[in-house]
């Protein structure tokens, strides 16, 4: 008997042991099948879904003087149309490359008057299509120029890009209606709010009954009323806003207490346009510790205007990202893309450059129309490290100029020899001379009374 259950025990021992094993896989089995099934479910529907990333790039003015759109006449061989793209053509590939392009577009394009430099300026539309071409996608039309030909010159310019279908303009309003409503543009299936402001008209206004509509500056209930809609009904709100002091590099206080506002608002991001000349770049902080990316001034993306620090401007590359699921919006990888408009007077070649492919030699072919011997890429890398926060721009980028003066034979290997020596430049640290003739020759800029946008010292009409 002791045998027998000695049997009977070892054979319950050995059941109980498989069925344990059994219970074990089987149960790893169900989990193995399980699992995974759950997991590729939430992987499809739900986390490369809830943040989605936009990569802007914004421009600053730009400015069409006489010179430019006489330039684009020859270049297209007196035809009686208009060749923009050697302005634009070292600048169009980064612009092409981001998701959203931003511009301010200076001046107006209003087909049934003549083109016409300062004061009162008006462009050929070829200057529009170029900048469509070249991947523009949101045109700010809110500045102080946007009243040069009129009410019936704004009309028309609303016409114009209205009919570039491509792109979305702001800021210049057909009516009532069309300024209340939510202005926005789609990329990466983020909605993006807009809102165009400016500060001055230049003291033209619209006519008591016109239909058309602008968004001053000091119309804050209209602009709180806008930044709070888009962000109602979009992903994140940007907006175009045309302030400040011409000439001045630091913002003023008034500039500084709307975009507080507009922060506070929903701003996420707001591009500062007027004076010229860049103004700094910073974060606004809201009371949440979220952020509104702040650009006070882009300064001219291409203009005639004849002082160094006018002729130093730049893009600034931003990407706005948006977790859908908790609603923050953060903006990341702001970083500065200096530009220098070159223009030597009576030669037909005004052109921009990114600070990266300009030159010392190139420098100093424009002095003399400047009027002064100093500028080089020392004063313009002196000039942006007292402007643009180091965190958001590589102040030591061209330190190594001097070594591509005698490759600069022509325009074409200008440009493939400084890519071969951007790394180069990169490495090297800036000793940015902050020279006492750089500060005093600036200083007397800013406060010279300068006629306004005015290549010649032609006195506004
Ligand atoms: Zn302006």
């Amino acid at each position: 008997m002791k045998n027998k259950e000695a049997k009977i025990f070892f054979s319950l021992i050995i059941t109980v042991a498989i069925l344990f094993v059994i219970v074990v896989i089987f149960g790893d089995k169900v989990n193995e099948s399980a699992v995974p099934a759950a997991a590729e479910t939430t992987q499809t529907t739900q986390p490369p879904k809830q943040e989605v990333s936009v990569n802007f790039i914004s421009a600053g003015d730009n400015l069409i003087h006489d010179g430019i759109y006489k330039q684009a006449a020859k270049r297209a061989g007196g035809t009686g149309a208009y060749d923009f793209s050697y302005c634009y053509e070292n600048v169009a590939e980064i612009v092409s490359k981001a998701d959203v392009a931003t511009i301010n577009q200076e001046t107006v394009i209003a087909k049934s008057f003549d083109p016409s430099g300062y004061p009162t300026f008006n462009s050929p539309h070829e200057v529009g299509d170029e900048i469509v071409k070249i991947g523009f996608d949101v045109i700010n039309l809110a500045n102080n120029h946007m009243l040069d030909k009129g009410a019936k010159g704004m009309r028309e310019n609303i016409e114009y890009w209205d009919s570039q279908t491509s792109v979305t303009h702001t800021g210049s309003y057909k009516n009532e209606e069309d300024v209340n409503r939510v202005e926005y543009i789609e990329s990466n299936g983020m909605k993006i709010g807009l809102v165009g402001i400016t500060q001055y008209t230049n003291g033209l206004y619209l006519p008591k009954d016109s239909e058309l509509r602008i968004i001053y500056s000091d119309n804050e209930e209209l602009i709180q009323k806008k930044i709070t809609e888009a962000k109602k009904e979009c992903d994140i709100v940007l907006v175009n806003v045309h302030w400040g002091i011409e000439y001045q590099t630091s913002p003023n206080d008034d500039q500084r207490a709307l975009a507080k506002k507009m922060s506070d608002w929903g701003a996420d991001v707001i591009i500062g346009h007027h004076p010229h000349v860049l103004e700094p770049i910073e974060f606004i902080e809201r009371d949440d510790g979220s952020r509104t990316l702040v650009v006070y001034s882009l300064g001219n993306f291409i203009s005639q205007q004849n002082k160094p620090s006018r002729v130093i401007g730049g893009m600034v590359q931003y990407t706005v990202t948006k977790d859908k699921t908790s609603g923050r919006v953060t903006v990341s990888n702001v970083k500065f893309v200096p530009t220098i408009t070159h223009y030597v007077q009576g030669v037909d070649d005004v052109k921009i450059y990114l600070l990266s492919q300009y030159t010392d030699a190139l420098a100093a072919k424009q002095r003399n129309r400047l009027g002064s011997q100093k500028f080089s890429l020392d004063y313009i890398n002196s000039f942006l490290s007292d402007v643009i926060d180091s965190q958001f721009y590589d102040t030591g980028i061209q330190k190594a100029s001097e070594e591509n003066t005698t490759k600069e034979v022509s325009t074409a290997k200008e440009t493939t020899t400084v890519k071969e020596t951007t790394t180069a430049k990169k490495s090297q640290t800036s000793t940015t001379k902050k020279a006492a003739e750089t500060t005093t020759e600036k200083a007397a800029e800013s406060t010279s009374k300068a006629p306004e946008e005015s290549t010649t010292a032609k006195k506004a009409a």
